[in-house]
């Protein structure tokens, strides 16, 4: 995974379909698939305690380590119904 590109369930997925694409098949994810996918992908992020280090957001809760990278200017703000809230922390600061 390239550090720089912010990972987030959506760019994980298009990165996904965009490989699936180029497969001599073609297959393709339809919108309807796309969206239940990202919905999948999106509960692997719930329920866990994040923190963030830098670019690194980690889980604090489970016996094992493992997180995702976002980008320089991300931050983790909270946790809400669940789920990590991640801003785009604004310039001129
Ligand atoms: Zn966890």
């Amino acid at each position: 995974m390239n550090k720089n590109e912010p990972f987030t369930p959506e760019s994980w997925l298009r990165k996904l379909q965009e490989e699936y694409n180029h497969l001599p098949d073609h297959y393709e994810l339809s919108e309807e698939e796309f969206q239940a996918k990202l919905k999948e992908a999106k509960e692997t992020m719930r329920g866990h305690n994040w923190r963030q280090r830098g670019q690194e957001i980690f889980c604090t809760s489970c016996p094992f380590s493992h997180g995702f990278f976002v980008s320089p200017d991300q931050q983790l703000v909270g946790i809400e119904i669940d789920m990590p809230v991640i801003k785009k922390i604004k310039e001129g600061k």
